[in-house]
């Protein structure tokens, strides 16, 4: 399974029994500054954590579960343990910038494309890049430019939108002059 991408650093909201919340304030050695920051939610408690926090409570747990001779115990620590896995799997800060969606390649540009490009005016290359039709976001969008290319007497702009990182493509038509 893919892990979604998420900015370094984000706060997970995590829901946690008291249970859970006492097994990981008793039984591990784990900062308990994490858990101080959880509000009551319901029969249990909600605490936002980033993945490393996450990641850090769970490896307390698992080690907690590895070393106790007490086998009721050990299995509340690792269904706790797996509980936690869930987010470490389901989730990704690391490699956000790297993200394709988001990655715009150094040179787009096809040599006649680049040609054409820069001739436009700076304000009106702004003025294209800005304004490209996203069918998904069913509106005027930002393009992440990947490719530029002269086809026929047009130039194509390939690309990505950049508010939802649907493709999108533009067609500058050539100057009239
Ligand atoms: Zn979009």
């Amino acid at each position: 399974m893919k892990r979604k991408k998420i900015p370094y650093g984000t706060k997970l909201p995590v829901k946690l029994t008291l249970r859970e919340r006492d097994l990981i304030s008793n039984e591990t050695f784990c900062d308990p500054e994490y858990i101080k920051l959880a509000v009551v939610d319901g029969k249990g408690i909600k605490v936002d954590l980033s993945l490393d926090e996450i990641e850090d409570i769970q490896g307390y747990v698992a080690a907690e579960a590895n070393h106790t001779e007490d086998l009721k115990l050990q299995k509340e620590l690792d269904r706790l343990s797996d509980k936690l896995q869930v987010y470490l799997d389901t989730y990704d800060d690391q490699d956000y910038e790297q993200s394709d969606v988001f990655t715009q390649p150094i040179d787009p540009f096809s040599k006649d494309a680049k040609k054409r490009w820069d001739k436009i005016p700076k304000w009106a290359q702004t003025k294209i890049l800005d304004n490209v039709y996203c069918g998904k976001c069913m509106n005027m969008v930002s393009i992440v430019l990947e490719t530029a290319k002269i086809q026929g007497a047009n130039l194509i702009l390939r690309g990505k939108c950049k508010t939802c990182g649907h493709e999108v493509c533009r067609l500058v038509e050539p100057e009239n002059d």
